[in-house]
This record gives C-alpha cells, sequence and structure tokens, in this order.
C-alpha cells in the first residue's frame, strides 16, 4: 500500500475480507468494513448483532461494534482521521456495494478513491505453499466427481436431474457446490449454459463443467462426454481442442506473458478452421474465489510467476449441434507447471 501511494484500504463482505482476516460476513444491507491503514493496526466496524459471528477476526484487527441506530460510517469516518487518512488515497474494494461506496464518499469529500484489487489482486494472485496444496486437493476432489459422471448420462434423464446429481456428489467430496454445467446436444454450445429440462439423447455431446469449495479453495473442471455413440464431426473437432488444451499447458512457465498461453491455443484451434468457434478467453485464475486474476487472455502481457493458478479451458462451440470444453486447473511452478486435474481428456462415451 506504502508503494502504491495508498494511505488506506477498506473491504467490506466477500473474498477478500476472509483472506485478509478470515471472516464471512454477511452481505446485507447493515455495514461491515474493514479499515486498513497502510501503517497501525486495522478495525472491523461490523453491526453489533454480528460481533458473535467474528471471533476469527478478532485475532487479527479490532473489532469496533456499531449499535442498531449508530451511524457506521461516522465510525468509519472517525477512524481514518485517527489514522491520518480521511484526506488521504483510499483503495476500496472493488465489490463492495454502490449505496456503501456512495455513502463513504459522500462523508470524506477531500479522499482519493482507487479499487482496492491495486493492492489486493497482487497479494491474492500469488498462491503460498499452502494455497497451492488446497487447490491440488480441490482438484482431486472435483477429480473424483468427474470419475461417476458416466453412470449419471442415460437416455431420457434431464439435463436437471443430472445437475442435482452432480449438486450431490460435488458435496461429498467439497464443503459446497459453487457451480454446475450440463450443457447437452445443441445446449452445450452456451458455455455457461444453466441444466435445463432437455432429455439426454443417444448421440448427444455434453459438456460437464463443475465445481466446488473444498477448505476455502475452489475447484473447476470441465470434461465432455457422449451419449451412447459421439455426434458426427465431434471426434475430428475434440481432437484439436485436446491438442490446443495440451500445448497451451505446457506453454505455461515463468516468465511466459499471460497472453501467450492463450495465443498457444487459439492458434491451434485457428489452423483446424474453428477459430471463430472459440468465442472466450483460455482461462482464468482461481484461488478462493472461482474467477481471479490472472487473466489468460489476448492483451494480457503480465509475466507468468511461480505460485499463479488458473485454468486452462479452450472450447469449440458449434450452435444448433453441440459444444466442447477441456478445463484443468494449473499452478506455475519455479522451472514450469503442473497440473491440479488428472482425469483423461479424450471424450468419455457413456453405454
Ligand atoms: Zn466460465
Ligand atoms: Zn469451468
Ligand atoms: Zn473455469
Amino acid at each position: 500500500m506504502a508503494e502504491a501511494g495508498i494511505d488506506a484500504l477498506l473491504v467490506g463482505p466477500g473474498a477478500d475480507l476472509r483472506y485478509l482476516v478470515d471472516h464471512e460476513a454477511p452481505p446485507l444491507e447493515r455495514l461491515t468494513l474493514l479499515i486498513l491503514p497502510a501503517d497501525g493496526p486495522g478495525t472491523l466496524v461490523l453491526p453489533q448483532l454480528e460481533a458473535p459471528l467474528a471471533e476469527h477476526a478478532a485475532e487479527h484487527v479490532e473489532l469496533l461494534p456499531w449499535g442498531e441506530v449508530e451511524d457506521p460510517v461516522a465510525l468509519v469516518v472517525d477512524r481514518l482521521a485517527a489514522a491520518g487518512a480521511d484526506r488521504g488515497s483510499l483503495a476500496v474494494q472493488d465489490r463492495l456495494w454502490t449505496m456503501f461506496t456512495l455513502s463513504l464518499q459522500a462523508a470524506l469529500p477531500s479522499a482519493g478513491w482507487v479499487p482496492g484489487s491495486r493492492v489486493l489482486g497482487e497479494l491474492r494472485l500469488r498462491k503460498g505453499p499452502d494455497e497451492i496444496a488446497a487447490l491440488h486437493a480441490a482438484g482431486a476432489a472435483i477429480d473424483r466427481v468427474h470419475a461417476r459422471v458416466p453412470e449419471l448420462l442415460r437416455p431420457g434423464r434431464t439435463e436437471r436431474e443430472v445437475a442435482a446429481d452432480l449438486d450431490a456428489l460435488i458435496r461429498e467430496e467439497h464443503d459446497v457446490t459453487n457451480f454446475v454445467i450440463v450443457g447437452s446436444g445443441p445446449n452445450g454450445a452456451s458455455p455457461h449454459h444453466e441444466a435445463g429440462d432437455r432429455r439426454l439423447e443417444a448421440g448427444d455431446a455434453v459438456v460437464v463443467d463443475i465445481g466446488g469449495t473444498l477448505a476455502g479453495y475452489c475447484s473447476d473442471m470441465t470434461r465432455d462426454y457422449a451419449v451412447i455413440h459421439m455426434p458426427e464431426g465431434y471426434e475430428r473437432l475434440h481432437a484439436v481442442l485436446e491438442h490446443a488444451q495440451q500445448a497451451a499447458v505446457e506453454a505455461v512457465a515463468p516468465g511466459v506473458p499471460a497472453e501467450q498461453i492463450d495465443a498457444v491455443a487459439r492458434r491451434i484451434i485457428e489452423d483446424a478452421g474453428y477459430g471463430e468457434q472459440f468465442i472466450h478467453r483460455t482461462g482464468h485464475g482461481i484461488g478462493i474465489e472461482e474467477h481471479e486474476e490472472p487473466w489468460i487472455v489476448a492483451g494480457n502481457r503480465r509475466p507468468l510467476e511461480p505460485g499463479m493458478a488458473f485454468s486452462v479451458e479452450p472450447g469449440i462451440y458449434v450452435p444448433g449441434r453441440y459444444g466442447s470444453r477441456i478445463e484443468d486447473i494449473v499452478v506455475v511452478t519455479d522451472d514450469g507447471v503442473q497440473r491440479c486435474n488428472h482425469r483423461p481428456r479424450e471424450v468419455v462415451v457413456c453405454r
């Protein structure tokens, strides 16, 4: 913060707060705000009725509970003034609700405002050894769920039934399910498809993209399946995708620009004639959130560093017919890359 010229960091409920002080605050209309001056102790302003939830936070910062009829913004202003930061540069968490940001801005007219990600993004995108171990554990957990997908894909079952089973299997292996995407047949061409009432048919390709949180860290893994047999053209398309994903993973190493990983996958898919059908970036960082920095996308020239963790998930989508995506989480090591997911990447035909 001192290097970035930031006098205080303001963080409300969400992943950043969990990361900094291990507090899971309900995102509600009463203000919860961590005030972290560049030097000096931190304070967690929170509703009095939620103070009992903040025992972990109390190990890291002072708790400053506010009573039901007090003005919490006035408390924040006082604390910032005491730290000499009320006219300084304030970094506010990117996802703090607008209602809070606007009240803070009105009460602190002389302060300057910058996005909190300027500090927190840098902290969170390099994972330490414990975090990497947690990502590997989450990766192994979701590998075990994918191993059981073939039992679930039968003609006549709806996507929603399959998704409900997957939700239960993910919770067997994780603390919570974060999302379940089951895109069968033409629905697979919508990368973030919500499972619906479509019934599986013989000859469907099915994109299964699932993730959960285990001990605070996320899993996220996609594999492609076929019901009874593959649809026409799918085997060739998938061979291209496997090649692209493998080459992109092999390209990961410290010092390589993030966009290079995207370029490697994209080149192979373009050369095979599917370039127009690869409609998203190649990957996203992952950690305590499913999507965080670094973004694996054209234009991100930032060199990869040991400890960065992200998905490599190229996809090819053919509207009206089917989609395909292969996704593994990888971690940059001192001299290369490690995958967190190890299931085979070819299409599993479920008979
Ligand atoms: Zn996605
Ligand atoms: Zn995914
Ligand atoms: Zn992903």
